[in-house]
């Protein structure tokens, strides 16, 4: 057993490292504060390969793998989450249509995403009314004579108001989740109306909006993978997601924790720094084990999703615990920081509303012991 990263995944980490602290991290207040779109920050991470981490270089990609896509992940969420997000799914949407689009669907679009000439990808699955249960989705495709035509609407779509295409699952066949199938939709499109942006706890310069599709036509080109297969390929690109969330959610803690340790050094009281007692020493000791094992289920999740091995259910081990570490880690730092972590001076208080959706998206904390369990009992 090999605990050591080799070259080239410490170099996609210290290229990610040097760029988020350099660049990013001096944004990250203003982004949250602004509600703004990170357009230049973006076009840097896709300068670096970073936007395209386990995409084939052929397509553009930096074929790293999923460990230096981990890595790399983590770096970024410990600048800015907002950021990281958007660059979680346009790294998934990237890898997804390498993975299963056509010659010229992988060619038409990885390498816009790769290089940043389109801002991000977007995944377009839940729905107001479907979001654990995406099998019950309403937006329909029907075909007509040379496509297919969309018609509904996607909720909660990251990146949906920016990104240069937009994967979009839609019902093709009876109920359930075996009528549905996978469209790829480019921004602009015809029918393909941009509705409200979420006003969110956090993430607050992440984009999140609703799609509506109204009468939407797109050419036979645009289905994607096989008719009515649409729903493997979501829960597909959703294992390989959940290590992303789960990464990023590692970098939030990180980042909440390395500021605790700062200010409980400096903090004074009763005539000492607070990190002389023991209640503060323990919440440290406690974020410090529970971020590092988050670590280790979020690289052994990459690694064997890296070597092909089944690996679903280690992804959501990786997500549910990192996600709830991370919260802990989080609040734990605003309680170090006291009446200091609950205003806007430090960051405490951008990561704790920053972290908290970890537990949601892709997958909620119940739909990953749900998915955990299944496997083990089976
Ligand atoms: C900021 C943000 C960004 C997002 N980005 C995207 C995106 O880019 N693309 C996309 O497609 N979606 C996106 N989502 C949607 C996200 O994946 C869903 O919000 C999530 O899957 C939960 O669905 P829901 O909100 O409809 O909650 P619901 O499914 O209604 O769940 C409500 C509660 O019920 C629980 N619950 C539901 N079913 C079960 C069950 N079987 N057993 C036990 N408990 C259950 C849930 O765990 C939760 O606690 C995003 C969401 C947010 C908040």
């Amino acid at each position: 057993m090999d605990f050591e990263l080799d070259d080239g995944q410490r170099l996609v980490q210290q290229t990610a490292r040097d760029y988020a602290q350099k660049t990013i991290l001096p944004q990250a207040a203003a982004i949250d504060r602004e509600e703004r779109f990170p357009f230049e920050i973006l076009k840097g991470l896709g300068e670096l390969g970073l936007l395209a981490v386990n995409v084939p270089a052929a397509l553009g990609g930096s074929e790293a793998g999923v460990v230096a896509y981990s890595l790399a992940m983590t770096e970024v969420a410990r600048a800015c989450a907002s950021t990281a997000v958007t660059m979680a799914v346009t790294n998934m949407v990237g890898e997804v249509i390498a993975k299963f689009g056509t010659p010229a669907q992988a060619e038409r679009h990885c390498p816009r995403l790769a290089d940043g000439t389109w801002a991000a990808g977007a995944f377009a699955l839940s729905e107001p009314g479907a979001g654990s249960d995406p099998g019950g989705m309403r937006t329909t495709a029907r075909k007509v004579d040379g496509g297919w035509v969309l018609d509904g609407q996607k909720a909660w779509i990251t990146s949906g108001a920016h990104a240069g295409v937009i994967v979009v699952w839609a019902r093709t066949g009876g109920p359930g989740t075996a009528g549905i199938s996978c469209f790829l939709v480019e921004k602009d499109h015809k029918g393909l109306l941009v509705g409200k942006h979420e006003d969110k706890l956090g993430l607050r310069g992440s984009n999140t909006v609703t799609l509506t599709f109204d009468d939407c036509e797109v050419p036979d080109d645009a289905l994607f993978g096989e008719l009515d297969g649409g729903f493997k390929i979501a829960m597909m690109a959703l294992d390989g997601g959940r290590i992303g969330i789960a990464s990023q959610a590692i970098g939030i803690g990180l980042a909440a924790l390395d500021e605790a340790i700062v200010y409980a050094k400096d903090r004074q009281q009763f005539g000492k720094a607070i990190a002389e007692f023991q209640a503060i020493q323990w919440m440290i000791a406690d974020s410090t084990t529970e971020l590092s094992a988050a670590r280790m289920l979020a690289l052994r999740a990459a690694w064997l999703k890296e070597h092909t091995r089944p690996h679903s259910r280690e992804a959501s081990m990786a997500k549910v615990w990192a996600s709830e570490a991370a919260v802990r880690a989080c609040n734990r730092s605003v309680q170090i920081h006291g009446g200091y972590g609950y205003t806007r001076e430090f960051a405490a208080e951008r990561h704790l509303r920053d972290v908290r959706v970890s537990m949601i998206y892709e997958g909620t904390s119940e739909i990953q012991r749900t998915v955990i369990a299944r496997q083990v009992l089976r």
